[in-house]
């Protein structure tokens, strides 16, 4: 391959999922080009993920969508409630309310709310906005089939599956975001890790407008439905007004998905017939599963090609935008020239234990549902069921909860350790699935207040290292920002005499990656700045 005189793209994106139209948006963003080529045609059969958490939600704003996300997904004043059920006209057993989510109300954590905008309508406006960075091409219709690299870089051999044509591509390097069924992680010697099936679902997808009007349990995003064998079947709410999901686990559903009477099924959940289309059907595998490496030479892998969990939570693709907004400034910064020999590395460090803490709290939340334990008189009108109906409903609220309410899951990650976070010796946050507290401890996301001119700190955040003055008193920030200089790294400074923020802030000075992380705090000019610089470009002796 070396010397082949084929095509060149400094990126190329293997996949346009969610994860890999993400990425292409964040280079694109940074002025970095790439290619991204995609098997399918753009068209989408089946809806997966509902569920953006507030910290997609603030990738969406700085990359200039939230609010095409929240117009496109459930109305606004659609509750993301969360019922325990017999039936829709059956008996109420737990219901879980989500008051922080959805709509625009003012949050005191983060510019953004939880969103939910199924990717038949999300995937199609990253899509967009992907194509609209002239450095950006999305190619549809072609098939990835190869790849060979050495320490220069990457050929790849793509496949046009309109033309038939085969085609070799040169790249500086090559992120699978080539979701579950992914060969380049076999190809690397690289294993998923985890339990491969967690297990088998079948997924109905059908039309019926407004169901609310056919009870009186109110509109809800997701209902779990239990009868005497358990909790096996969920029906969720996809676009507020008549597109629905109904979920059935078990291996028996999974096998019978051409013959299955999906009908029965709805009448069953509903406790009555109503009028509805079925649209498509969809055999699905809960997974547990983490690879072991992120990286193999100039290949990355990111989103499902990297983790799978079950959907409870709702964890999968907001995972993966993670690590999209974590990759897309490390290779930023290496394509430009600025970032260090580990940047690159730095990825797999900080987002793989992220995903390993996400993955077994996905499992928790699904196999505690599945495993619970019912009675055979749950549905029945008499005080044994009114019983059963009251022990169940308590179990599931004290443990379920923290599967709908995961503010500290979606804002408290910590990118502790990471080699290119300089650690400030103070001692770690404990952490908290429910609860978002705000801190600058090196590693965490930068905390959200409002300026003075409407904006977020976070709008302050994106493009290069933010240097945060905090405070009347903060020292002259002269000998950082020439450390940086000298390095070629872009950074701004940012004054804020605002002593809540000072507060919030923790520090008088605060420094902020491109990925909107504290990289570096303290009260006083560091004693030698070219080594912060260093270390938090990735170009400082690696850490074990
Ligand atoms: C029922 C269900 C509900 C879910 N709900 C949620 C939720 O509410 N919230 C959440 O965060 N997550 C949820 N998820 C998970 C979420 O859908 C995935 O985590 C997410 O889609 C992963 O995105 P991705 O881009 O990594 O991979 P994918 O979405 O799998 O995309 C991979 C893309 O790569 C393409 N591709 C594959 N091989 C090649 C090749 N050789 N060449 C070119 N292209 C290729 C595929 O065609 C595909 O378009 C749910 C999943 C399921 C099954």
């Amino acid at each position: 391959m070396a010397g082949e005189n084929v095509p060149h793209v400094p990126v190329l994106i293997v996949g346009g999922g969610p994860v890999g139209l993400g990425l292409a948006i964040d280079l694109g963003w940074r002025g970095i080009s790439c290619l991204l080529v995609e098997q399918g045609d753009g068209s989408i059969a089946h809806p997966r993920a509902n569920a953006e958490n507030a910290r997609t939600m603030e990738f969406f704003r700085r990359w200039g969508i939230a609010a095409a996300v929240r117009e496109a997904g459930t109305p606004e004043d659609y509750p993301h409630t969360v019922l325990y059920l017999t039936a829709l006209t059956g008996f109420e057993i737990a219901r879980i309310e989500r008051p922080g989510h959805g709509g625009r109300a003012p949050s005191a954590m983060s510019p953004e709310r939880p969103q939910r905008c199924n990717q038949l309508w999300l995937d199609p406006i990253l899509r967009a906005r992907a194509e609209g960075f002239p450095g950006v091409k999305v190619r549809l219709n072609c098939r990835f089939e190869s790849f060979e690299q050495n320490d220069d870089g990457v050929v790849a051999t793509v496949h046009n599956l309109a033309s038939g044509e085969r085609e070799r591509i040169a790249a500086d390097y090559l992120v699978a975001c080539c979701g579950g069924h992914s060969s380049i992680p076999k190809t690397l010697g690289i294993e998923m890790q985890g339990n491969p099936t967690l297990e088998y679902n079948l997924n109905i997808f059908f039309r019926t407008p407004a169901l609310w009007e056919q009870h009186d349990k109110g509109k809800a995003a997701l209902h779990f439905f239990a009868d005497a064998q358990g909790i096996w079947r969920t029906l969720v709410q996809l676009d507020g007004r008549e597109l629905w999901r109904l979920t059935l686990n078990g291996k028996p559903y999974f096998d019978s998905a051409e013959t299955l009477d999906a009908s029965g099924f709805i009448t069953g959940v509903v406790g009555k017939p109503v009028p509805h289309e079925v649209v498509s059907a969809l055999r699905w595998i809960a997974r547990d599963l983490v690879a072991d490496r992120y990286r193999g030479g100039r290949v990355f892998l990111a989103g499902d090609a990297a983790h799978q969990n079950t959907p409870s939570g709702g964890f999968g693709l907001n995972t993966g935008m993670g690590d999209a907004a974590d990759l897309g400034w490390k290779l930023a910064a290496v394509i430009e020239g600025w970032g260090g020999s580990g940047l690159l590395d730095a990825y797999e460090r900080e987002r793989r234990p992220v995903a390993e803490r996400i993955v077994k709290q996905a499992a928790g939340n699904f196999m505690r549902d599945r495993r619970r334990p019912s009675h055979p008189k749950i549905a029945e009108d008499s005080a044994e069921g009114v019983r059963a109906r009251r022990d169940m409903g308590e179990a599931i609220v004290a443990s379920q909860t923290s599967v709908y309410l995961t503010d500290g899951t979606a804002l408290g990650y910590v990118y502790d350790p990471s080699p290119i976070c300089w650690d400030d010796g103070t001692p770690p946050q404990q952490h908290s699935i429910r609860d978002y507290r705000p801190t600058t401890r090196p590693g965490a996301r930068a905390p959200h207040a409002w300026l003075p001119d409407g904006r977020s700190t976070l709008d302050l955040y994106g493009s290069g290292f933010v240097l945060l003055r905090l405070g009347d008193d903060a020292p002259n920030e002269a000998a950082l920002v020439s450390a940086f200089a000298r390095r070629g790294v872009p950074l701004a400074v940012a004054a804020i005499a605002d002593l809540s923020l000072r507060e919030l802030y923790e520090r008088r000075l605060v420094l902020v990656r491109p990925d909107g992380h504290v990289a570096w705090r303290g009260d006083a000019m560091p004693a030698d700045p070219l080594a912060i610089v260093d270390c938090v470009r990735g170009a400082a002796p690696q850490k074990t």
